[in-house]
Parts: structure tokens; sequence; C-alpha cells
């Protein structure tokens, strides 16, 4: 594929040039090369990707969901196949390791697998003689048209937490990907059309904000997924809503973990240097703050500089790296802003990760790991999504004063303990006011068949992703009342 070739979108079946409308560079963060150019697709060419998919979307309500879920079966096997193939273009445009990509991969497969149990995950309920001789059914329908609309930092999984619901329940599903990243879908769309759905079913639409709206302002699209920063979440949350549609809106996150002096401190550093430091800190789940309880303080912060100090930063395709560049130059300028923000505010930086560059790739969005201590509440660095590599270190006397420290934030996607303590960690999750809770875990990523739970304002909706969450999302329920009185019934 040429890179000044801009991609193509998937539309009614057909891989269709977008005619006009900007251009934009995709970028290898780990070089700063051009590897593809993306095409932000206007609002007329989003509304004949709906008109088709929703033309699409009739015959495919009415096939029966054992048969909707076959393509999904071979699209399972087809990523199975091609699971480093596609990991390979994952690191290419987001910058993570191979091990990463493949793991987030894994993440969205599960996700497809449970998406094939839609025959029992979509069953109504019903009751025989409500009252005498009458009875009541519920159903599940599909909506008809849906939207998904992600963002760069897992190209492969989060498109995923969504298209296999979507269309195991009989919709039709439109994905807008990141314009950061649309080459992980391209090539997923490939193999969903060798899977078999009938055209117009799955569709592709690259783009950016234009085309965002023309999503949300189109009356076919009856439902939309998002999944970014908090303030594009909202956005897309008011107006999705206001145009009437159903919308779940996951947003942005500030994660902290609390390490009691009672944790396994060499498990527990262990872990939380893979939450803060893994996809180099550009997770929803990443852990961004630790709040070190009484003594854990001087163990937990000595082995977690040590950590930080020695991980290996490179290319996400060498091996033996262990955290690759953030996405963008624009991203590394604000994440090393951020740090130069803690230190003005107070905080003491441990491990300073700026300015290190990484040998072979001048070029390349790297910022190293970095911890600053005695960060505090409060200050820029303890309430901001930095989205990068930079753990910061506060301090609590108590678990009481710890959790406190937790809710005293915005946001609520992810909360994690350290601690031997059965009482503590119950306390500790029955308090937090988070949707994702790990005890000794980092990243508390619900598997495909629990909903990923962000509260607060990491979630605009009601009912999250995946799972039983993600069947009701894209169904609406149809109750019919039945009387059939007996004497028009013909005797046998
Ligand atoms: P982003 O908000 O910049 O972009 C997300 C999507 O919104 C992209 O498809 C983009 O094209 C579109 N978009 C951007 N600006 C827009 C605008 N003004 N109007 C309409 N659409 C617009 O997010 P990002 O930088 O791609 O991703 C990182 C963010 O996503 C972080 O905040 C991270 O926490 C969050 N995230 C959250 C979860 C979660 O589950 N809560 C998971 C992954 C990432």
């Amino acid at each position: 594929m040429s890179n000044a070739q801009p991609l193509n979108n998937y539309v009614a079946g057909t891989w269709t040039p977008s005619s006009h409308g900007e251009q934009r560079p995709v970028h290898d963060p780990a070089t700063a090369e051009v590897i593809a150019t993306v095409t932000l697709t206007p609002a007329e060419e989003v509304a004949r990707a709906v008109e088709a998919a929703h033309e699409a979307q009739r015959a495919w309500r009415d096939t029966p969901v054992v048969e909707r879920t076959q393509p999904l079966f071979r699209f399972k096997a087809l990523l199975e196949e091609h699971i480093e193939e596609i990991g390979r273009i994952i690191v290419r445009e987001s910058g993570k390791t191979l091990p990463e990509a493949v793991g987030e991969l894994r993440r969205g497969i599960e996700n497809v697998e449970v998406a094939c149990g839609a025959p029992m995950l979509m069953q109504g309920v019903n009751n025989e003689d409500i009252a005498r001789g009458i009875d009541e059914h519920m159903f599940r329908q599909p909506l008809g048209v849906v939207a998904a609309i992600t963002p760069f930092n897992f190209p492969g999984m989060i498109p995923l937490w969504f298209l296999p619901y979507a269309v195991a329940t009989g919709n039709a599903f439109l994905l807008k990907p990141s314009e950061r990243v649309p080459l992980t879908s391209q090539r997923m769309f490939e193999l969903l059309e060798q899977a078999g759905f009938p055209k117009g079913v799955v569709s592709l639409v690259h783009g950016g904000k234009e085309t965002v709206d023309a999503i949300l302002d189109h009356p076919k699209v009856r439902a939309v997924s998002f999944v970014g920063s908090t303030p594009i979440a909202k956005y897309v949350y008011a107006r999705a809503t206001a145009n009437g549609k159903r919308a779940q809106c996951q947003g942005g996150a500030k994660n902290p973990a609390v390490i009691l002096p009672d944790a396994d401190m060499d498990m527990g550093t262990r872990i939380m240097a893979d939450s803060a430091f893994g996809c180099a800190g550009q997770r929803c789940l990443a852990t961004s703050v630790a709040i070190t309880v009484g003594e854990a303080h001087d163990a937990f912060v000595d082995r977690i500089s040590e950590d930080a100090a020695t991980r290996v930063v490179g290319s996400g395709l060498e091996d033996g790296v262990q955290m690759g560049p953030v996405i963008s130059d624009v991203s590394k300028e604000r994440v090393e802003g951020l740090i130069e923000k803690g230190a003005s505010e107070g905080g003491r930086v441990l491990v300073d990760g700026r300015g290190r560059g990484v040998d072979g790739f001048a070029n390349g969005y790297f910022v190293h790991p970095t911890v600053i201590d005695g960060v505090a509440p409060g200050s820029t660095l303890a309430t901001t999504e930095v989205f990068g590599p930079v753990l910061s270190v506060m301090h609590a006397d108590t678990l009481e004063q710890a959790i406190a420290m937790v809710n005293d934030r915005a946001f609520g996607n992810q909360a994690c303990l350290f601690t031997r303590s059965g009482a503590a960690a119950r306390a500790f999750r029955h308090e937090v006011r988070a949707g994702n809770v790990g005890i000794n875990l980092g990243v508390a990523a619900p598997m495909a068949f629990f909903p990923f739970s962000g509260w607060n304002d990491s979630f605009f909706g009601d009912l999250h992703a995946q799972g039983r969450h993600g069947v009701e999302f894209y169904t609406e329920t149809k109750v019919v009342i039945e009387r059939w009185p007996a004497a028009w019934s013909r005797t046998f």
C-alpha cells in the first residue's frame, strides 16, 4: 500500500475512496515516519454509508440469530490466524510493544467469542397466564444502524467491544476509528469481508470531527458507542442524546492505587510498574497515582524508582523492549509539560523521563518512565489525566484517609489496593467510587463477559460495553400480551 494513497472506506460491502475531504498523515510513533494517509470523510459520504447500512439491516434483522453468528465464528478464526500480523500493524501505528498489541487483540477476540453466544444472550422472558388465558412475552429486537467512535490507544480491542454484539443482535454496524490509527481497522475489516458478512452490515468510515458530527446527527443512526477523552465523551453524549439516540460514552481516567504497609512489596511494585508504564501509560486503566499508607512509602518508592530507571524503552517491534513511545509529538510535549508542572508545584522528580531519547530512533516520540514523589492533593498532576508513563506518588496516614483521597477526584474508571488484609480489601472495594476495582492487581480490565464499568467523569450513559450490557444496549425490548379465547379454536 502506498503511503500517499489515502485509505478507502468500506461502505455497502465495497472498498470506496472518499471523493474529497481533508487528508491527514498517519505516523509511526517510534520513527515519526509517515506510514499512511487518511481522509476525514465528509458528512454526505457518511450519509451514504448510513443509508446503505440501513438498507442492509432490513434483511439482517430477519436472519436467524444462529445464522448471524456464523460469520462471527469465521471472523474469530481469521483473527486467530492473523493475530501476529495485526499485532505488528498495531505496533506500527500506536507504538506499543508486540506482546502488548497481541494482548489487546486477545481481549478483543474474547468479545467475539462472547457475542457468538447471542442465541442465549438475547433471549427474552415470558409468563403464561398473567391473567386467565392471557400470556405475556418480552422479545429483544435490534435497533437498526448503530455506530462506534473509538480512540487511538487500543486500535484492535476497542472496536471489538462493540462490533460483535451489535451485529450478533441484528444491527448494522458502522465504525469510525481514530484517524491516528486507521490501519488496524482497515485490516480487521478485510477479515470481516472475508468472514462473509452481507454487504452493508459492517461499515468503516475514516475521519475526524466532521465525520463524528455527521454520525451524531444522522436520524437513521439509532445508537452511538464512544471511547475517548472526557471532554469529547461529554460532547458526544450530549449531542447524540439530544438527537434522540442511545449513547454509551467512555471517557478519560486518573487511576489511583493504594499500597498498604502489609502489601507484598516486590509483587506489588512489579504489578504497579506494569500498570503505570505499560503501553507507555496510554491505557485508560493505567495507574497514574500511587497512594502509599504509613510505612509503605519508602519501600515502595525505592523499588518503583529502580524499576522506572531500568525499564527498557524502544521500538515496540524489537525483542526485549518493555515500553514504546507515546502516540505523537504533541503528546510527548504535553506529557513533558505536565512533569515540569508537577515539579513546579512542589513534586520531587525521582526519575525523570524527559530528554533521554532512544538510540537509533532520534525522531521517535519517546518519554521514559517518570516517578514524582510528594505530589500534593488538588495539584495539576494529582487531578489531570497525563496519558503518559508518569507515576505520581502521594501519601496517607491511614486507609480511611487513602480512600478519601481516591474518592476526591472527578474520574472513576479504576481504583486498586495492595494488601494482605481481607478486611482492608473489603472496606476498600465497598467504599471506593470507581467502577473497576483491583485487589493486588494493577489493570482491573473486566473480561468480555463482564461490563467495563467506568463511573463519574469516566462514563456517560447507563449500559456499559461488553457482555450482557452490550446485548441490552443494542436491543430494545418488545412486550407482547396475547389472548386466544378457547372458543376460537378448531376442534381437532
Ligand atoms: P479523543 O477523545 O481525542 O478521540 C477519540 C475519538 O473521538 C476519535 O475517534 C476522534 O476522531 C474523535 N474526536 C476527537 N476530537 C473530536 C471532536 N472535537 N469532536 C468529535 N469527535 C472527536 O481520545 P484519544 O486521544 O484518541 O484517546 C485517549 C483517551 O481515550 C484518553 O482520555 C483515555 O483515557 C480514553 N480512553 C478511555 C477508555 C475507557 O474505557 N474509559 C478506553 C480507552 C481510552
